[in-house]
């Protein structure tokens, strides 16, 4: 296939915003990949905040990046990603060049801890304010799952309806494909 995958589409993406020296979110550090992706991209002179609110996902990506020796440019949050605004340090708001969600749940953890429309359309409120001009949120949306197509749902609202002077909304999917596939939100301050 030549056509982008959801997953690769979405590092492409984040390619784009960030370089090394900048600040980066990952809102759903799960088991630590894209935080590792994040921290990577930033290099020894940016760095990467990430939230989760499971215990395992903190230890996870903790384990992860310390074995990556990444630990010295991340941030862990044990918390919700709707407290953004508390946790990130004030010299860092309005510099944010990339955030990612991947939303729903932890890989192999518990589907009954999901990512809820409240929390996550208050993040991305509180992320717009934050980003640089040139950054962008990716929102990877995941709906086979029962909370999963409320979620989609309020996002997509919510993103339609951004004003077009002040962001550029991009959805990406795959249309043809069976049992729910994931697609992409991605939402750019201009
Ligand atoms: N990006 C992760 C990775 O690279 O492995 C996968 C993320 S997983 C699909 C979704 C994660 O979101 C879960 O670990 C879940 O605990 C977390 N989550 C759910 N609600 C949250 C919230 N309000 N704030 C932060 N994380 C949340």
């Amino acid at each position: 296939m030549k056509l982008d995958g959801i997953l690769p589409y979405t590092r492409i993406l984040l390619e784009k915003a960030i370089n090394s020296g900048d600040i980066a979110i990952d809102c759903t550090a799960g088991n630590g990949h894209d935080t590792s992706f994040l921290a990577n991209r930033v290099g020894e002179n940016g760095h990467v905040y990430s939230f989760d609110i499971q215990k395992t996902a903190i230890e996870k990506t903790t384990k992860r990046i310390r074995e990556q020796e990444l630990l010295n440019r991340v941030t862990l949050f044990h918390k919700s990603h709707d407290q953004l605004t508390k946790c990130i340090p004030a010299h860092h708001q309005g510099m944010i060049k990339g955030a990612i969600f991947n939303l729903g749940y932890l890989p192999g953890g518990d589907k009954e801890i999901v990512t809820t429309p409240h929390s996550t359309l208050s993040a991305i409120e509180q992320l717009i304010e934050m980003l640089d001009v040139g950054g962008i949120i990716v929102l990877v949306i995941y709906h086979g799952h029962d909370q999963g197509k409320f979620e989609k749902e309020a996002v997509v609202r919510y993103a339609e309806q951004l004003n077009q002077e002040k962001t550029h909304v991009l959805k990406y999917e795959f249309i043809n494909q069976k049992n729910n596939p994931p697609f992409i939100v991605a939402i750019e301050k201009r």
